[in-house]
């Protein structure tokens, strides 16, 4: 099965945990990856594993658990990257 060329050896990152999948089916395995991000808690503390279903919990979550050093524009950024990815 040496015809079916690149698709072989492709890569992909996953953008939420980047998580890495490899292979034919690479993409395909992503997809379902992803579910586990947009069913349930797709925000991720950039700070800490803390995790959130909704994009104003993280911001909460950040602002009292990491004073300082929060970086609101992190999440804006995440969650348009949300909207091109999607499936
Ligand atoms: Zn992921
Ligand atoms: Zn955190």
């Amino acid at each position: 099965m040496h015809s079916m060329g690149q698709d072989e050896f492709i890569s992909i990152h996953c953008h939420f945990c980047n998580k890495a999948f490899h292979g034919r089916y690479a993409k395909y395995n992503l997809k379902r990856h992803f579910m586990i991000h947009r069913g349930e808690k797709p925000f991720m503390c950039p700070y800490c594993s803390h995790r959130a279903n909704q994009k104003g919990n993280l911001k909460y979550h950040i602002l009292s658990a990491h004073p300082g050093q929060a970086d609101i524009k992190h999440i804006e950024r995440t969650q348009s990257d949300n909207k091109t990815t999607k499936i």
